[in-house]
């Protein structure tokens, strides 16, 4: 069984959550010292760039690339904004986190500001997570108790504040400019991009977004330089450890830290337990609901952003949800549809009406009364969605509906030509 010494998880134990005392123990704080003490903010800078370190939210852009869009040496108003709005179905691994040891996320957040020149950082985090905001709050207060956080932080001058906020609880907010609308306590429609938040985001500010996983993994990039976190990587053009969430029909579902690449089948079989109940592997998203399904001819492929890219799909958010043998896909599609379809804000036309009209067709087709017309106008939507929509929410709703028509073109055929689900008895 592969696994490796793990970095986020390195304190997690079941039912329990370490704070500040627990936290130093096992090294805690010691990025933030050397990034203060031993580097100025271009060299922190530099080192996460060349850490290869991809944004671990669901769209993998490069973070250090992402902080070069930055005004960073400017003086003036600028924020952090961590995006913790976690709501991709199969996702949680954010939540996982926050839960074992929220400090991890608090010194990623410090030393990120620390050399992007921001002063003040706010955590937006789901609704329905509310332990962790406790969790959260309780690190704040600890970390600004020990000269850690605030004002002059380790003697060294530079000073930062840290706020939790509670998303309105809608998939929507986590889209970051709807998510920059909401902070701002204005209605979460999408902005438009560019420009992008890194030149115009919050009240109208430079704002740095990054995901809750992102930003832990920023401390371990500064205790251990980049290269060793580089190395960490599976594959040659990966970096670093992944939080791998593994749900659906397992035996033995799961959020386990592994290096980033690890095969498919060898997370499912040693992570997950195998397919539940001596069942067969069907299929599965490989990142998030908005993910294109990879079929039991992947088993060898490497969980990374390329490797997936190359079987046409994504690595998401790295939520696994697996479908054994006897799962009709026309029905998980929709399934998955009804959400992005009662989620869209409705702000743009192909989101608002294309997304329920998919779900028109995948309810048709899964009640057996779906035509040929049908099937041709469930692919045209591919074309009408895709890429005409203002954010990504309608074109990750239809991820699933590519993966659909791609790999389980028979099986719709099937329900038209039987007239019936061949799931159903
Ligand atoms: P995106 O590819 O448009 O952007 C990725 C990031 O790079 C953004 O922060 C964007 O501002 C930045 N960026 C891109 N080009 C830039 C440029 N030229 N200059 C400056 N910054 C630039 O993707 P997105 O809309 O941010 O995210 C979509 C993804 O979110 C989906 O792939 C989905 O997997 C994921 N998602 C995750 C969750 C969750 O719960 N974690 C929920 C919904 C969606």
């Amino acid at each position: 069984m592969r696994t490796c010494e793990p970095l986020l998880f390195k304190n997690r134990r079941a039912g329990q959550t370490v704070f500040l005392e627990g936290y130093r123990k096992t090294g805690g704080y010691r990025g933030l010292q050397k990034a203060l003490q031993d580097m100025t903010p271009a060299s922190v800078r530099e080192e996460v760039k060349a850490s290869g370190l991809r944004g671990r939210g669901g769209a993998g852009f490069p973070t250090g690339v992402k902080w070069s869009f930055f005004p960073s040496d400017n003086a003036g108003e600028k924020y952090l904004v961590c995006n913790g709005d976690e709501m991709e179905p199969g996702t949680f691994k954010d939540r996982q986190l926050l839960l074992a040891d929220p400090h991890h996320l608090l010194e990623g957040v410090i030393i990120s500001c620390y050399a992007l020149g921001i002063g003040t950082a706010y955590i937006f985090l789901r609704d329905a997570y509310r332990q962790c905001a406790a969790n959260l709050e309780r690190a704040i207060a600890e970390a600004e108790e020990a000269g850690l956080l605030g004002d002059n932080i380790l003697g060294s001058g530079f000073c930062c504040e840290v706020h939790v906020h509670r998303s309105a609880g809608r998939y929507i907010c986590g889209e970051e400019t709807a998510l920059l609308n909401s902070l701002e306590g204005l209605r979460p429609n999408p902005r438009s991009k560019p420009p992008f938040p890194a030149v115009k985001g919050l009240f109208g500010k430079p704002t740095a977004l990054n995901n809750i996983e992102t930003l832990a993994n920023i401390p371990h990039i500064i205790t251990g330089g980049a290269a060793w976190y580089k190395g960490l990587a599976l594959t040659e053009q990966g970096a670093g450890t992944k939080l791998y969430g593994l749900a659906g029909h397992l035996e033995t579902p799961c959020c386990v830290e592994l290096p980033l690449g690890m095969p498919l089948g060898e997370l499912i079989r040693d992570f997950g337990g195998g397919v539940w109940q001596n069942r067969s592997f069907k299929a599965c998203l490989p990142g998030g609901a908005s993910t294109p399904y990879l079929t039991a001819e992947h088993m060898d492929v490497a969980l990374d952003y390329e490797p997936l890219e190359q079987v046409g799909t994504r690595l998401g958010t790295g939520g696994v949800v697996v479908f054994d043998d006897r799962t009709c896909m026309v029905a998980v599609t929709l399934n998955l549809l009804r959400f992005f379809a009662r989620e869209s804000c409705g702000w743009c036309t192909p989101c608002r009406d294309g997304l329920p009209l998919v779900c028109w067709l995948l309810e048709r087709l899964e009640r057996g009364e779906g035509s040929r017309e049908d099937l041709a106008m469930l692919r045209e939507q591919l074309l009408h969605i895709n890429g005409r929509s203002f954010c990504a929410l309608a074109l990750g709703a239809m991820g699933p509906v590519d993966g659909l028509l791609r790999h389980f073109a028979e099986e719709l055929e099937d329900h038209v030509r039987l007239g019936r689900c061949p799931f159903q008895a």
